[in-house]
This record gives C-alpha cells, structure tokens and sequence, in this order.
C-alpha cells in the first residue's frame, strides 16, 4: 500500500476505528493504494462533540481574524498544487491536467471566502421614526458535508472556507473511494492555523450519512452526490430538523443547431462529453441535434477519436462503474441505437488493470431510452435527433434533472429562446461546460433545498440572521426599552 490508512480526524488528531477499513483503488492502475477507515456512531459523536466545543470560541473570533486562515491556506493550497494535484489523479483517476483545474478551483472558492468579510454585511431598515432594526448575520453551528468521489479537491472545499469564515465548525464525510484528498486538505488547514476541532473529519458509507443525518449535534448538512442518494439524505436531514441542501445527479443536454460553428461546436462538445472520464456533473451527456447536423457529427466524431483513454482520457472511478457504463452502451445497442465511436473494451498498456472507458457517441438514440433518461455518468454522448428547437426543449424540459443545459448556435435570438426555457439551473450558450462563477447549483432533482451551495447564496444557508430594533432617542429621558 502506497498510503497509510486513513484515519478519523477528530479535533485535530487522527486516531484510527476498531470498526474496520475499506480498501482504496487507484484507478489509473486499478490497485489497491490505501485504506479508509469505516468510523463508528461514537466516533462521531466525538467529532461532534468537538465540533460544538470549538464552535464557542471559533464563533466569537472577529471575522477579520478568522480570514487570516484561509489566506495561509489559500497560499498552502497554491504553494502543494503539484502534490495535490497528484493525489487527485491517483485516487479518483482523472488526467493530471484535469486534476489541476479541480486544486485551481479549490484556490479559486477559497479566494471567495476570503472576501467574507466584505460580502457578508448586515442590513440597517427603518421601523418607524427613530426605531431602526439591524440585522446581523450569526454562524448556525455545526455544519456537516457530505461529498462524491468526482471532485475529492474542489467539492470540500464548495463548503469548508464559506462555512468556517462564517464562524461554523464542520464534520466532513468525503466519499470513502476518495478519502485522501480530504484529510490532506485537513491537514494544510492545521499548519493554515486553524484549531483543532474547526474542522473534523469522519469515513464509511450509507451508516455514517445516516448517522450524521440524525444527530441532534449536527444543525445544518451540505450533502453533493447521486439524485437517489441526495433526495434520502434532504428528507433525512430535514425531518430532524436540520437545514439541508443537496446536490443531485445531472443528464445534461446540449442542444446543436445547424448554424453552429462546426470545429467549435465539434471540440466542445467531446471535451464535455469525456473531459473527466465524463465523471462531473456538468457533463454533456445528451446532444440533441436540431435538423441538418450531420456535418457537426461527423466532426464530432472525427474529435471523439482523438480522445485517447490513458493519454488524454482519465480513468473511470471503479470496475463497477466501467461495468455499469459500458451495459449503457450496450443496452442502447441492441435497442437499435447507433454506436459511431465505441470505447468499450478500453486497455490501457501497462494498466491492463486499471478501469478504462474510451470514448463513445451513440446516434439515433430515442427520447424513451434508458440511456436517454438515465445518468451514466461516463464518457458516453447519446445522440437525439429532433426537427424543431421546440421538440429539443421538450426532451430537455423532460429530463428529471436539471443542472446544466447549452445550446450551440450562431444565432442570438436562439440561443436567447433557448436559455429562457431550457428547465435548467446552470445554462451554456456556446460552451459545452458551463460552469459559472459562483453560486453553482441546478433545478429539479439536481438539488433539493432552497439556495445554491457556492457564493453569495451560501451566506444565507451557513448563516442565520438576527433582527435588532432599536431606539435611542436623545430628547426621553427614558429610552424605549426601559
Ligand atoms: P453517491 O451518491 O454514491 O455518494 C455521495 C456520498 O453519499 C458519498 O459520501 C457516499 O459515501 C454517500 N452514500 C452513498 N450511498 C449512500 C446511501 N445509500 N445512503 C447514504 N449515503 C450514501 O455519489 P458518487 O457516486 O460519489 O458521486 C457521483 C454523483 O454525484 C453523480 O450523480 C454526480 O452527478 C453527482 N454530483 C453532483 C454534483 C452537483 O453539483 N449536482 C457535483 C458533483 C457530483
């Protein structure tokens, strides 16, 4: 093994579980690198416990004071790029360059949180003459996160430095495929100067979600990962009174008109498709081409072949998931689908082990289809055919997700039609990933909850607000609370 076992990490110690370990993979190779703790319920409730006792005295550090961690972090997380950019690839399996953009984005969120100060100012409003009501904004307590294996930099950190400048202390729950990342990223936080018990750090499965779901320590859970899973967790959360919000899955669909610029629309669309081994939330998944598209297609294609697994092409997360993914592909076959680029099969040499799949265009792929419906989460674009934008934007308008939609066009007036009613959070015009500036969250059973998870939106959800109303007024001799 590679790495040590990953432990618990519980104000500021990493202490080991008698509940047993999980085996990591890495799958560039497909070999075992570590192991992650499985944490036991009273272990976190240790975590909680330190979370709720750190909460006192973090809470009440002046704001101005509490940033000056996350500048040393942001430094810490810039100056370790290479090495964690490293641990990326190797325990979630997508390309170094890739990797990088995720520890980038991670720099990119943490510099967000450092403008707390100034984006988190109260309001004053006027309640009658001389009464007036300030509203403040206090830390809610103890905030737990609950994360996927796509983003084991970047999707922690969606949360940790919001939450924390805030004034709120954590319990971190990083998915067990990916754990490495999460506790390294606790430890820059230590040498950054937080204290210990800011920010703890639990392992395991479905039991640890639960768990964290129901204890009465815990006020508020991020959770991002699968639709199944998110819609379990909110409802969970939220009967214990918990303020949640919980990102979900995606089938995101792009939608081609003829117009579109062919080597553009072409080289974007297979990036998206396959950047990450199709493994993110905002990737295409659904092309939805609008009339005479055959000559994009063609180009797409021509692009897809390019895409090499192993080069340029990062692993998938598990054998389960190169399973899983490449059934898609078949299942879509045999419904009468037309595989035009397959990577099924995909071997790497000197990897043979590792989980590779290559990429893959599917056309004449039918709205009714399970691959049309379904998130396969994997370097697949199914290809659909309509005559009219008003028939894409009803597949679209369909689809049970909702986090991203793009259109590809030269047309304003198109591309203007088609971002107000595409039923999608996050909207491409020309761009096959259309990740914005923060805040980042979609609609429909992309998130459940109210409020995005990024950006100025975050500050509602890790905050709680306190209304004021005060009186003075110089000429009584008494005042209004008296
Ligand atoms: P997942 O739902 O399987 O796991 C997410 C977290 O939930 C992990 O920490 C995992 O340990 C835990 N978990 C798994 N099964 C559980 C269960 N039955 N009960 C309670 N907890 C459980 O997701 P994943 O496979 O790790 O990540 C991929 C998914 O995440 C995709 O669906 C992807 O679209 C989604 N995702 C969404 C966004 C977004 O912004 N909407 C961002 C990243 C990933």
């Amino acid at each position: 093994m590679k790495y040590p076992v990953v432990k618990n990490y519980i104000n500021g110690e990493l202490t080991s579980s008698s509940n047993g370990t999980l085996d990591v993979y890495s799958p560039l190779d497909g070999l075992i690198i570590s192991q992650v703790t499985i944490s036991s319920a009273s272990e976190l409730d240790k975590a909680v416990q330190s979370a709720r006792k750190a909460f006192k005295s973090w809470s009440e550090i002046p704001i101005k004071e509490r940033v000056q961690v996350f500048f040393k972090y942001r430094n810490l997380l810039e100056e370790h790029t290479d090495e964690l950019t490293n641990l990326v690839s190797e325990e979630n399996g997508k390309t170094y360059s890739e990797a990088k953009a995720e520890v980038l984005k991670s720099i990119e969120l943490t510099e967000f949180a450092c403008a707390m100060p100034q984006l988190v100012s109260g309001e004053i409003l006027e309640v009658s003459k001389g009464v007036e009501c300030r509203i403040e904004k206090y830390p809610v307590g103890v905030i737990a996160s609950i994360t996927p294996f796509n983003f084991p930099n970047m999707v922690p950190n969606w949360t940790i430095p919001n939450a924390l400048v805030l004034g709120n202390t954590m319990i971190l729950k990083p998915s067990e495929q990916v754990p490495l990342s999460a506790n390294r990223l606790a430890e820059l936080l230590k040498e950054a100067g937080l204290p210990n018990g800011v920010l703890n750090i639990v392992h395991g499965q479905k039991e640890m979600v639960e768990a964290i779901c129901d204890h009465p320590g815990i006020d508020g859970v991020t959770f991002v990962g699968s639709t199944k899973v998110a819609k379990i967790v909110y409802m969970r959360a939220t009967s214990k009174l918990k303020r949640a919000v919980c990102l979900g899955g995606a089938k995101n669909h792009l939608i081609v008109l003829p117009d579109a610029n062919v080597e553009m629309t072409a080289s974007n669309v297979a990036a998206s498709m396959s950047g990450c081994a199709g493994q993110r939330c905002m990737a295409a998944s659904a092309m939805v081409g609008v009339g005479a598209v055959n000559h994009i297609i063609k180009k797409l294609c021509e692009e897809a072949k390019k895409i090499i697994p192993g080069e340029n092409l990062g692993a998938v997360i598990s054998k389960a998931a190169k399973e899983r993914i490449e059934n898609y592909i078949t299942e879509a076959e045999k419904q009468g689908a037309k595989i035009l680029v397959d990577g099924r099969g995909a071997i790497v040499k000197g990897k043979e082990k590792g989980f590779y799949v290559g990429p893959t265009v599917i056309d004449f792929v039918k709205p009714e289809m399970k691959i049309a419906k379904e998130e396969v989460f994997g370097p697949v674009l199914s290809i659909m055919r309509t005559e009219t934008i008003d028939e894409a934007l009803e597949i679209e308008n369909n689809s049970q997700y909702g986090n991203a939609a793009s259109i590809f066009t030269q047309s304003g007036g198109a591309s203007k039609y088609v971002a107000e009613k595409a039923s999608a959070g996050m909207i491409g015009v020309n761009i096959g990933v259309p990740v914005p500036r923060e805040p980042f969250g979609g609609w429909n059973e992309s998130k459940f909850g109210v409020g995005d998870i990024t950006g100025k939106s975050s500050i509602e959800f890790l905050t709680k607000p306190k209304k004021i109303t005060t009186k003075w007024d110089h000429e009584s001799k008494t005042n209004w609370m008296s």
